[in-house]
């Protein structure tokens, strides 16, 4: 079993693997290279796998106390409302989508972590990383900007979409980005829109949505840059607190390993935003390997894992470009037949699972501590690994 084990990146899917693994009796180290956490809050939406995999760890009800419950999301044409999905039939007790700013997650998994007897090294960066004889070589550099050469038995690279864990053991991030940039803004609006859900406008050639984050504060995302230039008429910004752009891409990494290496997170996978999984892959992934290295299981870890990002991005990518398109039969698909068909239960027996995550194999060490109450249903999906133990 490793002892020494450093993950890189304290972003949400380090802090879990931090806390996963403390829990299960390890000392990681981790470390960050920001002196602060960021104060710029991209993902917002935690699903319900999440939060039964934060459970164990004491995470969740923190979680579930700072954030906004969802159970409605709403699709709006040029002439009004299209469609209500009713998100509270997700299986209880979660059956919401929890809106919280990545920041605030953050801070809950850094003061988990923190119960545990964790703490983030910052201002300490991952400088260069060799396999020899199977064994990494490290060369970190710390605060006071000198190098310090260490050996760990296991590195996780946690280190964000332009991961330097991954440059250095050669892996490459095969996809496809998209043209545009878009454009996100946290702000305070008035109107008379019920801020309960999650809104969704076609105003095509322009696609906006809207976040509640309590109170009259709501994230705009559109795939404009400019977005404050494409609010719809229903939503009159009183206060803006900060607004930036972004840009799409889908890839993947042909191996989440290489020998004592592995990747979770950004690291390993990214995607369109729409449908919010991209942080709770991570969170996923992170919490996964931790137990498959409690149990000695690490080579099944790219197994288990790559096969759940690459069907989230070959369902997100489709969507987000139908959602974004211009064309007639796309409009046609959003505005006629999205409508008719979120009126079915073959609607919701398909999307609800998806933005659940559900759609995924359900973690086995839930089930093996007795977590999984209410979610037998998952059960039927047990990867290769769980059904072999
Ligand atoms: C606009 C937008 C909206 C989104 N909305 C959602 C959503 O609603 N739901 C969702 O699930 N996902 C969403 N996402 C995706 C989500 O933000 C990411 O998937 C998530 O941040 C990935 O977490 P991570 O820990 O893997 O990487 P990061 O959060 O990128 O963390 C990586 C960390 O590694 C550190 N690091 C990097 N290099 C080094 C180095 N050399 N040495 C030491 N440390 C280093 C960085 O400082 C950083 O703290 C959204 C993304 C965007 C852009």
């Amino acid at each position: 079993m490793p002892n020494d084990i450093l993950i890189v990146g304290a972003g949400p899917s380090g802090l879990t693997a931090a806390i996963e693994l403390y829990r299960r009796g390890y000392r990681p180290r981790i470390i960050d290279q920001l002196p602060e956490p960021s104060p710029y809050s991209r993902a917002l939406a935690i699903n319900p796998r999440t939060l039964k995999i934060l459970g164990p760890c004491g995470a969740r009800e923190a979680l579930v106390r700072r954030g906004n419950k969802i159970r409605t999301a709403r699709l709006f044409g040029p002439e009004g409302e299209l469609v209500k999905i009713d998100l509270g039939q997700l299986p209880a007790p979660y059956d919401f989508m929890l809106i919280l700013p990545q920041t605030e997650t953050e801070e809950v998994l850094a003061e988990t972590l923190q119960d545990y007897g964790g703490t983030i090294e910052r201002g300490t960066t991952l400088k260069s990383l060799h396999q020899i004889g199977g064994r990494s070589q490290v060369v970190l550099t710390l605060p006071d900007g000198s190098d310090q050469h260490v050996s760990p038995d296991v590195v996780i690279g946690a280190d964000g979409a332009h991961s330097p864990t991954r440059h250095m053991i050669g892996q490459s991030f095969k996809g496809s980005a998209y043209e545009n940039e878009w454009g996100l803004a946290d702000v305070e609006v008035e109107t008379d829109l019920p801020l309960d859900g999650i809104s969704v406008f076609d105003r095509a050639p322009v696609l906006f949505a809207l976040f509640p984050l309590g109170g009259k504060r709501v994230r705009l995302m559109s795939d404009q840059a400019d977005i404050l230039e494409h609010v719809p008429e229903m939503l009159r910004i009183a206060e803006v607190h900060w607004h930036s752009t972004f840009k799409i891409s889908h890839r993947l990494v042909d191996s989440y390993q290489s020998g004592s290496v592995f990747l979770v997170g950004d690291a390993a996978h990214i995607h369109s935003p729409f449908g919010g999984r991209g942080m709770n892959m991570g969170i996923e992934d992170a919490a996964w390997l931790a137990w498959q290295i409690s149990t000695g299981r690490t080579d099944e870890y790219t197994e288990d894992r790559r096969p759940v990002a690459h069907q989230v991005i070959e369902s997100v990518d489709p969507s987000t470009r139908l959602m974004a398109s211009e064309r007639f039969w796309a409009k046609f698909v959003r505005r006629t037949l999205i409508p008719l068909y979120a009126r079915s239960h073959r609607f919701q027996d398909r999307f609800l699972p998806v933005i659940s995550a559900s759609d995924t194999p359900f973690p086995p060490w839930l089930s093996v501590e007795g977590i999984g109450s209410g979610d037998h249903t998952e059960m039927e999906t047990l990867p290769r690994t769980a059904r072999h133990g």
